[in-house]
């Protein structure tokens, strides 16, 4: 196959597939643990396998970088995280996933590094915080969605030589490529976009650096965050629908927000592709599209949230995102979540029918909103 003549979303469809005539379309599952002796690959945990490779190669196309799957966003973040130093000082904004934020103050409670939480709006800070060893970086971030200057933070921080990291589950590699605004290492949750439906867990790291990649290979092999050979095959059939997926969901995701931010019953809805938004102009500036997240606050307190996520018929009342289906949850009621508001709902939108949606949650919120198919 030729290089990069296509664009991303012709990659995700046509990337990682078998190329020699009379194989199959798509790469199968290869299910074994190791191999017959004397070729390159002999353990799967130490050289990967098929399943993973096709993977690894449709998201290293988006990114514009190699990929290493793993077992989950958390392992693949496990990983990152370990390559550090005793010692080492990380940045991190003070909304960022809360696993990510666990595990960042569990190391530092142990003494292995130090966090400076910082806010993710705040650029200077950032620009000014060069003197850490790795900048962690999500936006949108989870989920307040504010949206961070990554174009300036990226190429201050590759100005100043100052590791950089960016979750990027939230926008997704159509979105937004951090690896091309200059940052070292992208992660990915692919437990959410890139599988889709909500059946499995898996996760992704992506660098430029063949020195990164070889550092992540080798934490992937000893630390043993190995993706299942079923759940790699997955995510890459998911892959082939992630710019439909993306388009429906974000379409949706915009008239929602904009229906909600009419909706008597809401105070805030918190969406940067709303004009509104204290991030539009920067999140249109740097991303493609505003993803389909939705966070939204309500009146009456997290009692009224409360009810509200109960009282759907169609978006489910669950945890995760980015599946195919709509799911909604009040963040703030997680430990370790603290600093959301306590009436926050944060609504994933998925790939259903716009007007049965908005039918769904005006009916949760109190049928006082814009009628349906306005
Ligand atoms: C879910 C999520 C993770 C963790 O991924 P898992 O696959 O659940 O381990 C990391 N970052 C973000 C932004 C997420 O939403």
């Amino acid at each position: 196959m030729s290089r990069n003549p296509w664009s991303p979303r012709t990659q995700l469809i046509a990337a990682g597939r078998p190329a020699a005539v009379g194989a199959p379309l798509n790469t199968p599952i290869v299910a074994a643990s190791n191999y017959t002796l004397g070729a390159a690959r002999d353990y799967a945990r130490g050289h990967g396998t098929p399943t993973w490779e096709a993977m690894e190669e449709v998201i290293g196309r988006l990114e514009g970088g190699s990929a290493i799957a793993f077992a989950s966003g958390m392992a693949a973040i496990a990983a990152v995280l370990d390559t550090l130093p005793v010692g080492a000082r990380v940045a991190a904004p003070h909304d960022c996933y809360a696993g990510t934020g666990a595990l960042l103050r569990d190391a530092a409670a142990a003494g292995r590094w130090s966090v400076t939480w910082l806010d993710p709006t705040e650029t200077g800070s950032w620009t000014a915080a060069l003197d850490h060893d790795l900048l962690w970086l999500e936006s949108p971030t989870n989920p307040m969605l504010h949206v961070m200057d990554l174009p300036t933070i990226l190429h201050a921080a590759r100005q100043g030589r100052c590791r950089t990291v960016v979750d990027n589950t939230f926008a997704t590699p159509l979105g937004q490529q951090p690896l091309r605004l200059g940052a070292d290492l992208v992660v990915h949750s692919a437990t959410k976009y890139l599988g889709g439906h909500s059946d499995l867990m898996a996760g992704v790291v992506v660098t430029s650096e063949a020195e990164g990649e070889e550092l992540l290979r080798g934490r992937r092999t000893l630390l043993g965050g190995t993706p299942g050979m079923l759940e790699a095959f997955l995510v890459t059939r998911g892959l082939r629908t992630l710019g439909l997926r993306v388009d429906a969901a974000g379409a949706n995701a915009a008239a929602l927000a904009e229906r909600l931010a009419e909706h008597p019953e809401v105070t805030r809805v918190r969406y940067p592709g709303l004009p509104s938004h204290p991030g539009h102009a920067l999140a249109a500036s740097f991303m493609d599209g505003f993803g389909a997240m939705v966070s939204f606050e309500v009146s009456g307190g997290s009692a009224r949230a409360d009810r509200a996520c109960r009282s759907t018929a169609l978006i489910r009342h669950a945890t995760s995102l980015g599946g195919v289906e709509s799911t909604m949850e009040r963040r703030g009621a997680l430990a370790g979540q603290e600093h959301v508001p306590a009436e926050l709902i944060r609504l994933s939108v998925g790939c259903e029918d716009l007007e049965d949606l908005w039918t769904d949650l005006a009916a949760a919120l109190g049928r006082s909103g814009p009628a349906p198919g306005r």
